[in-house]
């Protein structure tokens, strides 16, 4: 089964209105018409729609890092997928690490919006990630079954397949710290071991994990040769057009 490799940058809560659409047409140019693999930038709410302005029509995908897992109605503040698709996006990050952390997500958050997303066609990118606590008390695949099992409550088979899981273990995000990819892949290994018991083979085979965690230029390409690995979600590399594209090109 071969999975086409995903890279998505987390721009998280970076750039003003020039400066992401420069960073977005950086990446459109460079990436051109048929990339080998799927591309996405996912820029802070606010500026979406410049964005999509700009990757409109190219081979860069639009995506958004959260959602409000309602219909339209008295939520102030808030923003659904059907805004999101809308304005043109096609994947949404959901439960980030700093979202688990600062804002208190859960994992049954995580699995409502989950399937907000589904409901309103848009590409989920899942996030899991044990902290440097858990891997160094040995609880790494206690923590990341939990957060699968509760972020992927009530999925179905059919459905299953098109999402994307990030495995970005919390003390790599930001930190200069990456995973080697031995650890990487090991845990890579271990859920596509748990979605094939919750979905069976074939489709566990179809999804698309993705390693986050200080991915840059120079460790891409050996986490992305990992047969495991299927792509990565990129922070802070991604704000720049060069670095971004040269992940973009080790894969
Ligand atoms: C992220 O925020 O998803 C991330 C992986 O960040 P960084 O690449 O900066 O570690």
């Amino acid at each position: 089964m071969t999975r086409r490799t995903l890279i998505a940058g987390n721009w998280k809560m970076n750039m003003r209105a020039e400066s992401a659409a420069a960073l977005a047409k950086g990446i459109v140019d460079a990436v051109g018409n048929t990339p080998p693999v799927d591309v996405a930038v996912c820029p802070p709410s606010v500026y979406l729609a410049p964005v999509a302005d700009v990757v409109a029509g190219s081979s860069v995908g639009l995506g958004a890092q959260n959602l409000y897992p309602e219909s339209d109605g008295a939520f102030t503040g808030e923003v659904n997928a059907a805004m999101l698709t809308d304005i043109g996006c096609r994947y949404c990050i959901l439960g980030h690490s700093e979202r688990r952390q600062l804002m208190g997500e859960t994992d049954k958050d995580v699995s409502t919006k989950l399937h907000a997303a589904l409901a309103g066609n848009l590409i989920p990118i899942v996030c899991v990630g044990e902290t440097l606590e858990q891997r160094e008390s040995g609880t790494t695949e206690d923590v990341i079954a939990k957060q699968i099992e509760g972020s992927l409550a009530g999925l179905d088979e059919a459905r299953a397949a098109g999402i994307v899981i990030a495995y970005e273990p919390v003390w790599a995000i930001g930190t200069g710290k990456t995973a080697s990819k031995e650890q990487a892949e090991e845990v890579h290994v271990f859920i596509r071991g748990l979605l094939t018991k919750q979905f069976g083979g074939e489709v566990a085979e179809q999804i698309r994990i993705q390693y986050g965690g200080s991915v840059k230029p120079g460790n891409a390409a050996e986490l992305l040769a990992q047969p495991n690995i299927d792509g990565a979600l990129v922070g802070g590399a991604s704000l720049k057009v060069d670095d971004f594209v040269a992940i973009i090109n080790a894969s």
